[in-house]
């Protein structure tokens, strides 16, 4: 080894120790007789110290041709510090070099190798070998292995069997869009990357494996959105003989479990809320409950005036802001704005003031006396000084502009901390949803997802009311996790992709090696799948995934550092006969 120790190894106890150290170089600081170099590694930062009377002539002389991030081995004895320092593991002592080697040269970095840079985002993703240099990515990257670590000990531990399922597939509708990959042995013919590895660990249970997970890559080609990767992880897994009743409170455990191993922070019991309810009182199908502000229906407290707004909508609610009772008018108008901005299909903001003196001060001043709107605050649970804001329309519409803006109020309120937890589990989705492109029914979850059994006669009446055994795990607003009870019968199977618009030939085609294996005896079975990305975030304590994933791509998905997407050479083109 080129190296006796770390940069994070030493102490006090090894004072006269000799020692050789390999590693980069953080700092020089030069006094002239005196030279201070810090040595980085992933272990830690370690002092060498040179000095005119000690250190030897052409040693000293190396010393100056030194810079930031040269690559070095030094050798020296440890030697303690008068100056002490306390925030450095090492910081007792100090190395007194004897022998010093450049193992490589670096060129000047583009930002700052140190936990507080001044490098921009897209300047590190560029040189991100880098940036991954930096104490707090090394140590995001050893976070992720931990949760890596406690997922595997857990799920193996529960007998679940670690599967890899391929990455070259068939391209299925549904979903999103799929990345191709155009193969050169097949003309024409294209393999398309998972978009998870769904069928696979169904058929695993068709197979007999009982309990399946996968640390598994997904592909998944959508329109760019903030925090979004083309590539991302699921902790992804599949169990037999299940019901949701029992995938819950398996996972909820597993959940408990992360939390208190990689952060030691104990989570109380999981709420549960149905899909409708979430909607209802927090306009999302992934609400956070870090904080309270639910959305109040106020339909029936409206229509006994001639406001045409209130009295044509199919839903008047609001939200109940606390102590925002003096909102300027520049305040309003910046979140009508935002509303507007941000909603479709809903009414204008109306607001309304609950002045201290006990008044009301409102939009809809016109329309509505102090009495009536006092039992719109009475039903808000609105008290003097507080801001009623409300919106008219559709009602899913309006529900979600409500929710958007319940979380407009939560960041420029400041109303939720970063160590705060609130897990929940959303239940009884809506197992289609009505696609007004394509005319369509789609599936809400993914077409495999089955329907409650009191609903499968609504298939063919009202497919729109048919509720699915789907659930999602959400957390802090996040959907972390998603999963349901599968179809395992081919005729219901088939009944559903009808419905989805799919034809005989079309479902026998894209689908035939599923329904098929459900002919030769599948297991009742359900799963689950969590983004592993956006999990270690969270436990992270951290808004965005993009550092905790070694080598992300950008928020146009790029990988700024290899520049791909990029084109291939003509040659390549001709082989895999396909024209541009
Ligand atoms: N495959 C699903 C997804 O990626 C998860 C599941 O249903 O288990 O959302």
């Amino acid at each position: 080894m080129l190296r006796t120790h770390t940069c994070g190894e030493l102490r006090l106890e090894q004072v006269g120790l000799r020692v050789t150290l390999c590693g980069w170089v953080q700092k020089i600081r030069n006094k002239g007789s005196l030279v201070w170099i810090d040595l980085r590694d992933r272990y830690g930062i370690t002092q060498l110290i040179l000095e005119e009377q000690v250190t030897a002539p052409e040693i000293l002389a190396q010393v100056q041709k030194l810079g930031r991030e040269y690559v070095i081995q030094a050798e020296g004895v440890v030697v303690e510090r008068s100056a002490k320092n306390p925030h450095l593991l090492t910081g007792d002592i100090e190395i007194e070099v004897k022998r010093l080697t450049v193992l490589n040269t670096a060129k000047t970095p583009p930002f700052l190798i140190e936990a507080e840079t001044d490098g921009g985002e897209e300047l590190r993703m560029e040189y991100r070998y880098l940036d991954l240099r930096r104490p707090p990515l090394q140590k995001n990257l050893l976070f992720r292995q931990l949760v890596t670590q406690y997922t595997r000990a857990y799920l193996e531990r529960h007998h679940f069997v670690d599967v890899e399922t391929p990455l070259l597939i068939k391209s299925t509708p549904g979903g999103a869009r799929d990345f191709v990959v155009p193969s050169r042995l097949h003309l024409q013919q294209f393999y398309a990357l998972p978009q998870s590895p769904q069928v696979f660990k169904q058929l695993l249970m068709v197979a007999g494996l009982d309990r399946y997970y996968q640390i598994a890559k997904c592909f998944r080609d959508e329109d760019f959105r903030a925090d979004r990767q083309p590539e991302f992880t699921q902790i992804d897994c599949e169990l037999s003989f299940v019901t949701q009743e029992d995938i819950l409170p398996f996972f909820e455990s597993f959940m408990k479990y992360l939390f208190e191993a990689t952060m030691q922070v104990k989570l109380d019991k999981f709420p549960c809320m149905t899909y409708a309810e979430a909607m209802q009182k927090y306009g999302s199908d992934k609400p956070d409950l870090r904080f309270g502000m639910p959305i109040v229906e106020i339909t029936h407290l409206v229509r006994n005036s001639d406001f045409s707004l209130f009295n044509q909508a199919k839903l008047v609610a609001g939200i109940c802001v606390t102590g925002c009772g003096d909102y300027t008018r520049k305040q309003l108008d910046a979140l009508a704005e935002f509303v507007k901005s941000h909603s479709l299909a809903t009414s204008g903001l109306v607001y309304v003031k609950y002045l201290l003196d006990g008044s009301f001060s409102s939009s809809v001043n016109k329309f509505y006396d102090e009495a009536q709107l006092a039992l719109w605050a009475k039903a808000m649970q609105a008290v003097p000084g507080d801001l009623l804001l409300i919106l008219a329309g559709e009602v899913e519409p309006t529900q979600t502009a409500l929710g958007t803006l319940r979380l407009k109020l939560r960041d420029e309120l400041a109303l939720v901390s970063k160590d705060q937890f609130s897990p929940l589990w959303v239940v009884d989705f809506p197992l289609l949803e009505w696609d007004r492109t394509t005319q369509r029914y789609v599936a809400k979850h993914h077409p495999f997802t089955s329907p409650k059994q009191e609903d499968i006669p609504l298939l063919t009446t009202a497919p729109e009311l048919v509720r699915a055994n789907a659930y999602d795990l959400v957390i802090n607003g996040v959907e972390v996790g998603g999963g349901s009870i599968r179809i395992h019968e081919r005729s219901l199977q088939e009944q559903v992709f009808k419905v989805l618009g799919f034809s005989a030939e079309e479902i026998k085609e894209k689908f035939g090696f599923l329904t098929d294996a459900f002919e030769y005896g599948a297991p009742p079975h359900g799963g689950i799948a969590f983004g592993f990305d956006r999990l270690c975030a969270i436990l992270g304590g951290e808004d965005s995934i993009r550092p905790f994933i070694a080598f992300p791509k950008n928020n146009a998905g790029r990988d700024m550092m290899m520049k791909a997407p990029s084109t291939i050479s003509e040659q390549q083109i001709k082989e895999l006969g396909i024209s541009l």
